[in-house]
Order: structure tokens, then sequence, then C-alpha cells
């Protein structure tokens, strides 16, 4: 046997894997298709606690820690106060690559995996040019476009969600505007939002749709326009955000899917770094504890289950967005219990639970 774990992707699923697992003792290696440490399409805000499952420290990556949230509708804007750590700014190139360095694994980068093969007592991890691995388990860790979920056949999201991104180098006067701040605009995508996310010494903005979206780059460059910080040069990525829809049978034999590749994306926000990390951690343990069979289960408990109460809330909230801006995103007892979501202290069904005391809590206000 070459390893105990082959891991397909060291995005931050693959790392979080790697990091519990060789810790642990396990034989393991990473696959990578891109050089390390690689770019990621993604606005980089992470909750504090996504950071409290590891024992070290995270300071040296984080460019930015948010303060305040500004949220918009039209020509209105309300600012929230975030309490301090709850969010994070990060680039996922460091961040992600940090935790894969507090590991003890085998990084195979600019290689990328191209089948899997189960048998009854082993796993082949085929690699382009051929080469073969080896090993008692394989996690998908490979984002959105799985070739781990493809080639083993798991559950075929079709509502993939889509997200537009650019990474904007703003004069100094627009980067201390927005300095420890994010901003969110609605009405301006169907079923998704606007944001700008700031970093040491430049702004991820982008837009996102929670629903295949379309005319999204002509909205995104009309609003970076619109903020004069748009260019000819600008770089605009796009990514598909595998929307957690329905329950689906997360493992098989011998081989677990995390992260993206399991669709562990927030219907809601679009949040899916905490997920992948949690996930990444759950796989790790089913493995170590030989509770393989527990997984998919153990997913559902802990992520699945409250992402299907945000799918129900995110589709009244894009249906009626208006609606929901003047009475929920305005409301900062439900910004401050969706800060407490992400960050694992609350959750969605709760939240729904709540509403009729959002209104009274807010009228006590006036
Ligand atoms: C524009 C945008 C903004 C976002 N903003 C946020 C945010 O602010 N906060 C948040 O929590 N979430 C955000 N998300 C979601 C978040 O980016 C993902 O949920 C997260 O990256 C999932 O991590 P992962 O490790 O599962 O997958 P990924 O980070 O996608 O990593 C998968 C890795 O696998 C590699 N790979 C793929 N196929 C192969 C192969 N065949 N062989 C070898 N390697 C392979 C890829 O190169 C990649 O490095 C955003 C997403 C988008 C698109």
């Amino acid at each position: 046997m070459d390893f105990d774990v082959v891991i397909v992707g060291a995005g931050a699923g693959g790392a979080s894997s790697a990091y519990f697992l060789s810790k642990n003792g396990a034989k393991v290696a990473v696959i990578e298709k891109k050089p390390l440490p690689r770019y990621k399409v993604c606005a980089g805000g992470v909750p504090g606690v996504t950071m409290k499952y590891f024992p070290f420290s995270f300071d040296k990556v984080i460019e930015d820690h948010i303060n305040l949230a500004s949220f918009c509708f039209n020509e209105e804007t309300i600012t929230h106060t975030v309490a301090p750590r709850y969010l994070n700014m990060v680039m996922r190139d460091e961040f992600d690559y940090h935790i894969l360095k507090n590991s003890s694994v085998e990084v195979i980068d600019k290689t990328f995996v191209e089948q899997i093969s189960i048998y009854r007592s082993y796993v082949l991890v085929k690699v382009k040019g051929g080469n073969l691995l080896k090993c008692k388990y394989v996690i998908g860790a490979d984002g959105a476009a799985s070739i781990v979920k493809k080639s083993l056949g798991f559950f075929k999201n079709k509502n993939m969600g889509l997200a537009l991104e650019a990474e904007i180098s703003a004069k100094d006067k627009i980067l201390e505007k927005y300095r420890s701040k994010f901003l969110v605009s609605f009405g301006v995508a169907k079923k998704g939002y606007f944001w700008i996310f700031p970093k040491r010494s430049h702004l991820s903005v982008g837009i996102g749709n929670m629903e295949n979206g379309i005319r999204m780059r002509k909205t995104l460059i009309d609003l970076l326009k619109k903020m004069d910080i748009f260019n000819d040069k600008t770089n605009i990525y796009a990514h598909p955000l595998p929307i957690y829809t329905r329950h689906s049978k997360l493992h098989g034999k011998r081989v677990f899917l995390v992260g993206d590749a399991a669709n562990l994306v927030d219907p809601l926000t679009g949040e899916g770094i905490r997920h992948a990390i949690l996930s990444g951690k759950i796989a790790a343990d089913c493995i170590l504890n030989s509770k393989e069979h527990l997984y998919s289960k153990r997913i559902i408990k802990q992520i699945g289950k409250d992402l299907l109460w945000a799918k129900r809330l995110s589709h009244f909230f894009y249906n009626h967005q208006q609606f929901c801006y003047n009475y929920f995103v305005k409301n900062k007892f439900v910004f401050n219990d969706l800060m407490k979501i992400i960050n694992n202290k609350f959750s969605y069904k709760k939240m729904l639970l709540k509403v009729p005391f959002y209104f009274l809590l807010n009228a006590s206000l006036r």
C-alpha cells in the first residue's frame, strides 16, 4: 500500500482532512492539479469559529478583520456592527496552503487525478500520465466539478449556482473606505447579491447567484463602472457554487466526498469554507475511528439538516428581496443571529422560529 489515504484536491476541505489525518498518524498524500499555493476564486470571508478547529494561529494569513457590515438595496444602506473576530478576510491561496503546511503529508501538486477504481481491500488512484497510487481510502476534496464524484456515480447536482469575481486594486481612498467593512447589495441579482470584501491592498468584488445566473458579467461590470473601480484590464473569473439542495449519500466503500464536492454550499449566503473544513474533519474522524459507514449521516446531522432550512429561507428571501431587506436585513437582531449561525452558535431553523420575535424586538427599539 502506498498510502493510508489519498486526498484529491488541496483546497480548504482537502487541507483540513490532511491535517486531522496526519496529526493522528495516518500516511497521507494530497494530489492537487494546480501548482501550490493556488489561486481560488473566492471572496475569502472566513468565520472565526472555522479557525478554532485548528490548534495553530491564522494571524499571518488574515488580511483584515470585519467590524462593520453594510447592506444596500437601491439607494438605501444600513450598517451593522460585527462582533470582534466573527468574520475574517483571507486570500484562499495562502489560507488553504497554511493548513496544508501544518500537516505532515506528501503533497503532489501539478498532478491531475483522472480516475478512481475501488477494489475490495484497496483503491487505485490514476493520475494523468498513467501513474497509479494504491491506498486504503480516497477523499474527494476536488471541488465543484469533482472527478471523484463523477467517476463513482454519486448524486449529480443540477442546481449549481454561479459566482463571478474580480480582485481589484483600488485607490488608497477607496481601500480606506472599505477597511474592516464589507458591503453587500441586494436587488442586483435574481437569486443572489453583489459584494465588496476588503483585503490588505485590494478589494475582492463579485456577484453570485444561487441559481445559474444570466447577464451577471454585464451587471458586475456596470456596478464596478458606477463605483469607478473598473478598467479594461480587470480579470473577471467565474466559478460554480454547488448549493446544498437535498440530502444524498456522500460516501461509498473506501471513498468520501467533502466540501464543494459534497455540495455543501449554503443556499442563502453562498458560504462554503466552514463546511468544507468541518466535512474534511469529519471524514478524517470517520476513517481514524473505523466509522466510515456513519460519514453521510454525520454530515447530514451536523451540516445538511440546517442547510435545508437555509434553502427554504433562501427561496423566500430572493423572491421577496425588497420586503426582506426592509424587515430582516435592516433588523440588527436578525443580522446578529446570522453572524452567530456562521459561527456555529445558532441555526437557520431557530432563526425561522424566531421571526415573530424579530419584529417585536425591532419595535421595542422605536
Ligand atoms: C466567487 C466565490 C466567492 C466565494 N466566497 C466565499 C466566502 O467568502 N466565504 C465562504 O465560506 N465561501 C465562499 N465561497 C465558496 C467557497 O469558495 C467554497 O465552498 C470552498 O472553496 C470549498 O472548498 P473545497 O476545498 O471543497 O473546494 P476548492 O476550494 O474548490 O478546492 C478543490 C481543489 O481541488 C483541485 N482539483 C479539482 N479537480 C482535481 C483533479 N481532478 N485532480 C487534482 N486536483 C483537483 C482544485 O484545483 C482545487 O484546488 C465562494 C465561492 C465563489 C465561487
